[in-house]
């Protein structure tokens, strides 16, 4: 046997408020995989997410063979924010945030510290995105909304790598998720989102080298196929993705989440060492297609 082992490693999985969406399957796994999980929620859902946990809203889909996932701690994390200065008062006396404290991407990195010592983590999984105008083409998305889904969906994960790479011990691993969208033409997922994904993906292999020669880092990142997850339900095509796909991939099997959660454990594990400013597809073969199936020749 060859198992993904990952006893005595500590993650962080920033992006997880529910049960729907790929964070948490991927917190399933690494915790399945025998790590500790710690995640980052955004500050507007924390609220919600911890009362859901507390309630066991999540009994269908929190169990695993052989255990069950829990979390080490659930910190607030806002990832358009890199330190408290950043955070405008509107923001901050707004009523979803007021009560939370250090949700920046620095305080929170502090408060890792404070509660597992100078070097608390092994695994940094960035499973977020924001495009506050996604539902609009990009001939029809402002500049404001486009560089707010760059903010969100990409220089989020480049603050992360730079606040979070001073707390990994050696070997570590960091992991994001992106979209089909920033390589060819997805029509619906607009608002600068594609260009967001682009961004991710470049940066992936500059980090890696950065990150891999500063931190002894490894990061890479996984273009994952449909899944109705809260997000994806809000750009509004998600359904007909799914059905697209299913038809026209080369397995055609509807994608699951706990598929990228275990293709992340793998990557983040002793495994995949060999592996790093790699761009993963990870859709059931769709990218590889250059012909719809579902049309009649
Ligand atoms: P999801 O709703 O489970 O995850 C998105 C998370 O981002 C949510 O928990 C949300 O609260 C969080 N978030 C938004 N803004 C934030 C901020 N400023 N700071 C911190 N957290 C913030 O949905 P998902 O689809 O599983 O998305 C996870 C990742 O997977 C995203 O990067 C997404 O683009 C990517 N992805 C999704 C699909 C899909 O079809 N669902 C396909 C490919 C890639």
């Amino acid at each position: 046997m060859l198992p993904i082992d990952l006893t005595g490693k500590r993650a962080f999985v920033a992006g997880v408020a529910d049960d729907n969406g790929y964070g948490w399957a991927i917190a399933k796994a690494l915790h399945q995989a025998g790590a500790t999980v710690c995640v980052g929620t955004w500050p507007p859902v924390f609220g919600l997410f911890t009362k859901s946990l507390e309630r066991n809203k999540f009994a269908d889909n929190i169990e695993y063979p052989g255990g069950k996932l829990s979390f080490e701690k659930i910190y607030p994390l806002d990832a358009v924010y890199d330190v408290a200065e950043d955070v405008p008062p509107e923001v901050r006396n707004d009523k979803r945030y007021i009560e939370l404290a250090n949700y920046t991407i620095q305080e929170c990195a502090a408060q890792l510290v404070k509660d597992f010592g100078e070097k608390p983590l092994d695994i940094l999984v960035h499973s977020l995105a924001n495009g506050p105008e996604v539902k609009n083409p990009l001939l029809e998305t402002s500049r404001k909304g486009y560089l707010a889904a760059v903010s969100a969906s990409a220089y989020s994960m480049v603050a992360l790598v730079q606040r979070f790479g001073p707390l990994m011990r050696p070997n570590s691993a960091a992991v994001s998720l992106t979209y089909l969208a920033s390589e060819r033409t997805i029509p619906g997922y607009g608002g600068g989102m594609s260009s967001a994904k682009a961004a991710l993906e470049s940066d992936t292999h500059t980090l890696a080298f950065e990150a891999g020669r500063k931190w002894d880092m490894r990061v890479n990142c996984i273009s994952a196929g449909p899944l109705p997850s809260r997000a994806a339900k809000a750009i509004g095509t998600i359904e007909k993705m799914v059905s697209y796909y299913k038809l026209n991939s080369a397995r055609t099997e509807v994608m699951k989440a706990d598929e990228i959660g275990t293709l992340a454990a793998f990557l983040c594990s002793p495994l995949a060492t060999s592996v790093t400013g790699a761009l993963i597809h990870a859709d059931h073969g769709f990218h590889s297609m250059a012909m719809p199936v579902d049309v009649p020749l």
